[in-house]
């Protein structure tokens, strides 16, 4: 699972996916947008466009999925509910990931019943260039004795680990830069795929 807003998606997110799929084996990345995100202000775009950025982003890119469960769902979109329903999909033994960048990570013990999350899935922190803070005390002590060395280790179990990964293409790409050229006029071009570019000028969004 890759949660976000993608607001809008970009190629950090979708190389970070790809890369992950293949730097972990997995099977299929489920991109999640959050429909209510709990830790920041409404998106300027409703989850239902984000979403379709999100499909026209993916096109036909083996084993990612643009996943509209949290759009299903009221109230805030907490993971570890989102991690229920991919744990009910995929049966107790599948070994399930929750990808973060590490801005994201360093909140991660702000989140909803951030001890549940590590009941139901690993967590695998993408290094992220401009974001190297070190973390939090609280952080800390949650994670303390989860970190695995490798994959090979991360994956002796269906759940409980972390894992930090340097992915081979790091891109210093972010929606809120995004957000701010689109708001001046300047250009977007290359930074996310031309298709979602084109759904954002066709529907006027971010001006
Ligand atoms: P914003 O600038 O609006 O905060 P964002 O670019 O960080 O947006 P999100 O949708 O908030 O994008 O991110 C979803 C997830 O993808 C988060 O875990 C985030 O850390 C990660 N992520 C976003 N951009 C990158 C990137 N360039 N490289 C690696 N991970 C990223």
């Amino acid at each position: 699972m890759l949660g976000g807003t993608f607001d809008p998606v970009h190629l950090g997110h979708l190389r970070s996916a790809v890369e992950l799929r293949e730097v972990l084996a997995l099977d299929r990345v489920h991109m999640i947008p959050a429909h209510v995100p709990p830790l920041r202000e409404a998106p300027g775009v409703c989850s239902a466009e984000r979403l379709t950025m999100l499909e026209a982003g993916i096109g036909d890119a083996p084993g990612l999925v643009a996943d509209g469960r949290e759009l299903q769902r009221d109230g805030p979109s907490y993971s570890t509910d989102t991690l229920v329903t991919l744990r009910r999909d995929y049966g107790e033994q599948t070994r399930l990931v929750m990808a973060v960048g590490h801005d994201a990570f360093l909140r991660l013990s702000e989140w909803h019943a951030p001890e549940r999350l590590f009941e139901l899935a690993h967590v695998a922190v993408i290094d992220r260039p401009g974001h190297d803070a070190p973390l939090p005390a609280a952080l800390e002590s949650l994670i303390t004795g989860r970190e695995a060395q490798d994959a090979e280790a991360l994956f002796a179990r269906p759940a409980g680990g972390v894992l930090r990964i340097r992915l081979p293409s790091r891109m210093d790409i972010s929606a809120t830069d995004l957000r701010e050229r689109l708001a001046e006029g300047r250009s977007i071009r290359y930074l996310l795929p031309e298709a979602v570019e084109a759904y954002i000028q066709s529907r006027n969004l971010y001006r």
